[in-house]
């Protein structure tokens, strides 16, 4: 990279992370970012420090002419200019993960789906380092993997997080494990089309060999027939029938992966709720009898992990109605998913900014379960028209009259759950702050 020219595309966490490794790898880089805000000037305040030179507030040509190299930030779509550009320049465009990937000397273990990956990311994460491994958790989980590096060595195992996004631009990036947890509808205000999106997913295999290893899900249909499309060895996790890799045996968790099989756990250790999670266990601990991880160490760390914050998260009982935290709900799938695993009938808070959805997908689900569905935000009226004809629907305005309107709603036994199918951005910052928006109208539900 000495004396490359490179310019990076946005800046935000991955963009700034990824100008201080190329800099410190001695490249002559440059960063350019559309929008200029609070955010935006602390990372340019960095910048400054390490004399890095940059523009906010607009991309422009000259700018980005002259660049041998461009890296792109996942936010930044193909149809940014700065990106139409470097592609009319004929300048090679790598993602922040590729560019990572190629100063990474670590074992990269790469998790992906459209549901579950922060949940599978950080619970791997735990079962390696409480099985004393040297680990680096990382990716779309929040620290990039360029911002990682200088901590990461040939022993270590790089967990990754990987989104759709990051795999648009990769080149050389090959995993030692991969693994997909599903792929389902998600992004189609991104994609023109769903196959569009399952074969981004596909990319994190597609530099695999026969060393590496492909983990998929049994039981997710769409994934079928991928062990044809890879060189890759895979191996296999599922709820509902015994494959080689990890599955369930009665009430235990038993994984195959090695010369003999072993008991991890059983059902009664796993803290997190839902059907959904038992499969999110199952591959964890595939993954980790990978790495070499003992099942007594593995069984430990399960028993104590309870979760991510906003994922199916109990917030509170009142008066006997349990007030259930799903504000990551943002795709169709991961609330039928929240309402499988509902096993009482269900006040489903849901809306938000709309992704194109396929709504009717939960439609079933929603006739079964659902007494009343309360929406709030932009994507009210097209959830109304596909679901509006299997449940009492009402619609709000702000997310505490979502609560208080369900709270008066709900009988004794009966669950409020927030899982709103869609992203947040309409109203909120961010999912979190959605969802604690909603937790703080629970807790104040009675207060006055
Ligand atoms: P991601 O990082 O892929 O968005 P999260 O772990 O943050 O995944 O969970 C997002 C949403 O998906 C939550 O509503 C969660 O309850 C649900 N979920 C978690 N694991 C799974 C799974 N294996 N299949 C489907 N939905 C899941």
């Amino acid at each position: 990279m000495r004396n490359k020219k490179v310019t990076v595309i946005g800046l935000g966490n991955s963009g700034l992370n990824a100008a201080i490794l190329l800099k410190d790898a001695g490249a002559a880089v440059r960063v350019t970012e559309s929008a200029d805000n609070a955010p935006v000037r602390k990372n340019a305040a960095i910048l400054n420090e390490r004399r890095i030179a940059y523009e906010l507030g607009r991309h422009t040509k000259d700018f980005i002419g002259g660049s041998e190299l461009v890296v792109v930030s996942p936010g930044v779509e193909d149809s940014s200019p700065a990106v139409r550009w470097a592609d009319e320049l004929s300048i090679p465009i790598i993602s922040e993960m590729e560019l990572g990937y190629r100063f990474c000397k670590g074992k990269i273990m790469a998790i992906t789906g459209t549901n579950g990956k922060s949940t599978v990311t950080t619970l791997i994460g735990e079962i390696l380092k409480e099985g004393d491994k040297d680990t680096v958790v990382c990716g779309n989980i929040g620290n990039s993997l360029c911002g990682e590096i200088s901590r990461i060595n040939e022993d270590t195992w790089v967990v990754l997080e990987v989104s759709s996004f990051q795999l648009e631009r990769i080149v050389d990036f090959k995993p030692a494990i991969a693994v997909i947890l599903n792929i389902t509808d998600d992004h189609m205000d991104r994609y023109d089309k769903f196959d569009r999106y399952f074969n981004e997913k596909l990319k994190v295999f597609k530099n695999q060999d026969e060393r590496d290893v492909l983990i998929l899900n049994r039981d997710a249909g769409e994934l079928s027939g991928l062990d044809k499309k890879t060189r890759s060895k895979v191996l296999y996790y599922s709820r509902l029938s015994k494959v080689n890799g990890s599955f369930l045996k009665g009430t235990e968790i038993v994984c195959a992966a090695g010369a003999k099989e072993e008991d991890v756990c059983a059902l009664k250790d796993i803290k997190l709720k839902g059907l959904h999670n038992i499969e999110n266990v199952l591959v964890s601990v595939l993954a980790g009898t990978l790495a070499g991880v003992k099942p007594v160490s593995m069984k430990d760390t399960i028993k104590n992990f309870t979760g991510l914050s906003h994922r199916f998260e109990t917030v509170s009982v009142i008066d006997g109605v349990e007030y259930i935290d799903d504000s990551k709900g943002t795709t169709v799938d991961s609330t039928l998913r929240a309402l499988e695993s509902c096993e009482r009938p269900v006040i489903l808070i849901a809306g938000g900014k709309d992704k194109n959805s396929d709504y009717s997908v939960v439609r079933d689900i929603v006739k079964s379960r659902v007494k009343y569905l309360v929406l709030i935000g932009e994507a009210g009226n097209r959830i109304r028209e596909v679901l509006g004809g299997v449940v009492e629907t009402r619609e709000v305005a702000t997310m505490r009259e979502a609560v208080e309107l369900s709270s008066r709603l709900a009988k004794t036994d009966d669950l409020v759950l927030l899982s709103p199918m869609c992203s947040s951005f309409d109203m909120f910052k961010d999912y979190k702050e959605r969802g604690d928006v909603f937790k703080k109208a629970v807790l104040g539900l009675g207060a006055g």
